[in-house]
């Protein structure tokens, strides 16, 4: 059976590969219809040099944008059994996992990578949506603590860039049982004091974005990415009123305090790379933490609920800004937030 489908059925789908025709060579943009020459798409990162509509890409097109170029290493992704359930609708899902694994290679919808950022360790992990509609079974769920265990092992930052559209319905329960456990392993990456930043992209639902999606310490979304739990259509039908302009789109979420910060594909390796030193280094430069807190809690000791402030790295600014008669409201909720990282 291995020799027909390892060497048989490759030969002959060599044999009836077409060769390139002009429509192979001209993509057309799905938001402004503009058709752009396949090189010139490429150089452009798949970004529509018309209207900017940022396209759908693969793991691997991610892996080589992202990473620095010195390489990354490929994770391998665990084994899971492949139809725990006997599922069938039309098709069998195990058919439908082969057409998806012939199309895409071999592997789940999850696949990570290891590697640096602009100098910065990080493990990223990425939902293809062409793989069953970047849908999370048991295999993603595995993947996904995977890559996080990776991340820890290699003291490294975690990014998840995610494009699905929920849970995989062909494993019914066990794909729901796939969120608590993305966000427990989320809980070890916290644990470690390693920061997990989340790159929304076209588009998120389901139950990726009611699990993993939305946890991010740091939230970025890709410009006019769709990004919500369920479809339009169906909250339209439940509420019954019209929906706001641009609902559910990566600027609607932006503007209501969802996500942190839209950023094009052209900017987010820099942007992944400045946001990963910020959150890191603090690690490094507060190697002497049990002194540091030693010496400013004699600082603080008038105003203890400031503790927090002090424990922030640039020990002199902090202890002044720790003796300020009132906090503004915001600076104390960022020094909670960034202070288990410390
Ligand atoms: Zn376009």
């Amino acid at each position: 059976m291995s020799w027909i489908e390892n060497y048989v059925r490759p030969r002959i789908q060599q044999l009836v590969r077409r060769t390139p025709t002009q429509s192979d060579l001209w993509r057309q943009c799905p938001a402004c219809g503009q058709m752009i020459f396949h090189q010139d798409l490429d150089r452009a990162q798949m970004v529509c040099p018309n209207c900017s509509h940022h396209m759908r890409i693969g793991a691997k097109a991610r892996f080589d944008l992202l990473f620095d170029a010195d390489g990354h290493d490929v994770l391998t992704m665990p084994q899971t059994p492949a139809d725990p359930l006997k599922f069938r609708d039309q098709k069998r899902y195990t058919d439908r996992l082969k057409d998806a694994v012939n199309k895409n290679g071999p592997g789940d919808a999850l696949k990570a990578a290891a590697g640096r950022i602009d100098g910065m360790p990080a493990v990223v992990a990425v939902l293809d949506f062409a793989f069953m509609g970047g849908s999370m079974g048991a295999a993603v769920g595995a993947g996904f603590v995977a890559s996080v265990r990776a991340a820890i092992e290699r003291k490294a930052g975690f990014v998840a860039i995610t494009a699905s559209g929920g849970a995989r319905m062909q494993e019914g329960i066990l794909s729901l049982m796939q969120m608590p456990r993305t966000v427990a392993a989320l809980g070890m990456l916290k644990d470690a004091g390693l920061p997990y930043i989340v790159v929304l992209t076209d588009p998120t639902t389901g139950g990726v974005s009611a699990s993993f999606a939305m946890l991010g310490d740091i939230a970025i979304a890709e410009p006019g990415a769709g990004i919500g739990f369920a479809g339009q259509r169906v909250i339209k039908e439940t509420i019954g009123q019209t929906l706001p302009e641009g609902f559910q789109r990566a600027e609607y979420l932006y503007d209501h305090g969802m996500i942190d910060m839209v950023v094009t594909r052209a900017e987010m390796k820099a942007t992944l790379g400045r946001v990963l030193s910020l959150l890191m280094q603090p690690t490094r430069a507060v190697a002497n933490l049990p002194a540091l807190v030693a010496d400013t809690a004699k600082a603080d000791a008038a105003a203890p609920a400031q503790a927090g402030v002090a424990l922030k790295p640039g020990g002199k600014a902090s202890r002044a800004r720790a003796t300020e008669p009132k906090q503004p409201e915001t600076k104390q909720a960022e020094a909670t937030k960034a202070e288990p990282r410390t």
